[in-house]
């Protein structure tokens, strides 16, 4: 039997439910408050999860940008941060 997800309406608690597939839709009891107004969660259904949604196609795109922005960013960084530790490292020769 497929294990279901339930969202509860009245108090948001979220169960696991062992149902077969015809019953899958009945009223369910939420194990917190007793109310029968629990939402199938469909998404987690069987543990369907979709892995070819990748966050590029979740986000149109726009994840490459920002992983493109913040590669820039941070080797801009490390070239500043290489740059002051090289001029630190030649101040202390120098003291020496
Ligand atoms: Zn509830």
């Amino acid at each position: 039997m497929p294990i279901y997800e339930y969202t509860c309406e009245s108090c948001s608690h979220t169960h696991d439910a062992m149902r077969t597939i015809a019953s899958r839709d009945e009223p369910i009891e939420c194990p917190e408050c007793g109310s029968s107004e629990c939402k199938r969660n469909i998404t987690s259904a069987l543990g369907a999860v979709d892995t070819t949604l990748t966050p590029d196609k979740a986000t149109g795109g726009q994840f490459s940008q920002l992983m493109d922005k913040m590669k820039r960013s941070s080797t801009k960084d490390a070239h500043a941060t290489l740059d002051r530790a090289s001029s630190r490292n030649a101040g202390m020769w120098g003291n020496n």
